[in-house]
């Protein structure tokens, strides 16, 4: 018997069974699906041959969260390869506004609206070790770097505030309204404005990496660190009760706080009652293509952009954010899009190519909305819709099907409005405890929240390590320790 479980092989759960494994304690992680890696799957969605994302495409915090620095991808075999354009954003008449990973570059493209752009942007690009800092900490403790920590506040009060249309205009609001989009929220509010704060300043840094054969790399090289350091991972398991572990020290639940419920009877009425007020949020329907050729867009430049955001203009983004936090389809709906081939030639066979996209809609909406997304991709790309050779639709509502974890398809696995950023999943000082004794959640239903960067799993490991095994090493240390061969 293992002295710590970890249920669910998401990039959290795996994060959390690399430092257990290194700090010396036998642990077996249990994932439901037939394949390890949760939100960080590859699979032949559409074609034989033809490399998709399930879920996570593109990789800012990979690259850059305090758990991957120092795991160090590419000492593990996994080639991060950096579009130089972080994320672009096509408008109308065949203009586009582009983060290209050279902020200088950035401003000059974005002329007369480049200079706000230096002004909210250079400080924290310079200090970014400072924002990831701020950003990607369990907010629990006072920040390193206060000086960079309240400028990132300051722009975030700005950016969540009538004020936001002073410095930014035009293309710069497009373009800053299309990265805080990805909180899947209406954008003039907190939690919006911080993701692009922080997503916008790794675009300027380590830019929005793409792993080499797709997202799997890295959770494949985080499974063979385990399994090198004595761990077990059992595929195909979907854990029904904690009672099915009951010499475990330690039980680490990489699952969405509904699934604790579902699984743990036990827990008292009054945090089983918090936890029933954890609300999820907008979702998304993830929409694949297999393509001839290369996106036509309009805008030449586009072609050399990892990410985009297909959606218009800052006020047509708005628009197309509260409809989906009302309950509705928008009309021009938000569409994501990763073009792997800028980067990763190997994706699809020959000459032809992967796109990645999903829409954001309602949650648990059960409409297949590919028509729009292609659409709105052929309104700034005519001639996209002539390349398609196959298109692969998993819906919100299907989503949680593939991962229990993504409710009614809320792809950030709970909403992230200001209550569930700062309290996440529920207030209580040490959010990755639970009142069970050995108990722990460490999935991004916890601080910090969604997206690939281990640190849910790095927070709610720590404590378990501390807490239930007297083992105090800094994760850093753990993870700095060489390899075992
Ligand atoms: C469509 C989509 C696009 C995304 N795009 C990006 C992106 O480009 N960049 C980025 O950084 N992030 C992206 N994300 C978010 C990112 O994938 C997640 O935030 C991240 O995977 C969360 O990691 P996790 O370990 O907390 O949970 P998950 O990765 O969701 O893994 C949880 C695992 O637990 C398993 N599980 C749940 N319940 C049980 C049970 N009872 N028994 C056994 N196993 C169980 C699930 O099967 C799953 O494998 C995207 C997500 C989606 C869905």
């Amino acid at each position: 018997m293992s002295d710590a479980v970890v249920v669910g092989s998401g990039p959290n759960g795996l994060a959390a069974a690399v430092l257990l494994a290194r700090a010396g304690v036998g642990v077996e992680v249990y994932e439901a699906a037939g394949k390890l890696g949760g939100g960080c799957r590859t699979e032949d969605l559409t074609l034989p041959g033809y490399h998709h994302d399930s879920c996570a495409g593109a990789h800012p915090m990979a690259v850059s969260s305090p758990f991957f620095r120092a795991f160090d991808l590419a000492a593990h075999g996994v080639e991060m390869l950096r579009p130089e354009i972080s994320y672009g954003h096509p408008l109308d008449g065949g203009r586009a506004a582009v983060a290209w990973r050279d902020l200088d570059r950035t401003v000059a493209d974005l002329g007369s609206d480049g200079p706000a752009w230096r002004r909210i942007f250079e400080p924290l690009v310079r200090n970014w070790e400072a924002v990831v800092d701020v950003a990607m900490s369990d907010l629990r403790r006072p920040p390193r770097n206060p000086l960079t920590a309240a400028r990132f506040f300051a722009r975030l009060a700005e950016q969540a505030s009538p004020l936001w249309d002073l410095r930014l205009r035009d293309r710069a609001a497009a373009l800053f309204t299309g990265v805080s989009a990805h909180a899947i929220m209406p954008p003039r509010s907190f939690a919006p404005a911080g993701v692009g704060l922080l997503l916008g300043t790794l675009g300027h840094c380590g830019g929005w990496a793409i792993p080499r054969g797709g997202s799997q790399a890295i959770v494949d090289a985080m499974a063979a660190d385990i399994e090198r350091h004595g761990g077990r991972i059992h595929t195909g398991h979907r854990v029904d009760s904690l009672d099915e572990f009951p010499a475990a020290r330690a039980v680490l639940l990489d699952t969405a706080p509904t699934e604790l419920l579902r699984i743990a009877p036990r827990l008292p009425d009054s945090y089983r009652n918090r936890l029933r007020r954890f609300r999820y949020g907008g979702a998304a329907c993830k929409v694949d293509f297999a393509l001839s050729g290369p996106v036509p867009w309009q805008a030449a430049e586009l072609a050399a952009a990892g990410t985009l955001h297909v959606a218009g203009t800052r006020a047509e983004i708005v628009a197309a954010e509260r409809a989906v936090a009302a309950g509705r389809h928008a009309g021009n709906p938000f569409v994501l899009v990763i073009q792997p081939g800028v980067v990763d030639e190997g994706r699809a066979p020959g000459d032809n190519q992967t796109l990645y996209s999903y829409v954001h809609v309602p949650n648990g909406s059960e409409r297949d909305v590919s028509a729009q997304a292609i659409d709105q991709i052929e309104r700034f790309a005519p001639g996209f819709r002539d390349l398609i050779q196959a298109v692969n639709v998993r819906t919100a509502a299907d989503m949680p099907v593939y991962n229990a974890n993504y409710v009614g398809g809320d792809i950030g696995s709970g909403a992230m409005t200001l209550r569930q950023t700062v309290f996440r999943p529920t207030p209580r000082w040490n959010p990755h405890s639970t009142p069970l004794s050995g108990v722990y959640l460490c999935s991004s239903g916890t601080a910090p929240g969604a997206g690939v960067h281990g640190m849910c799993g790095t927070y709610a490991a720590t404590h378990a390590l501390r807490d239930r095994f007297g083992i105090r090493t800094p994760a850093q240390s753990l993870l700095s320790a060489p390899a075992r061969g």
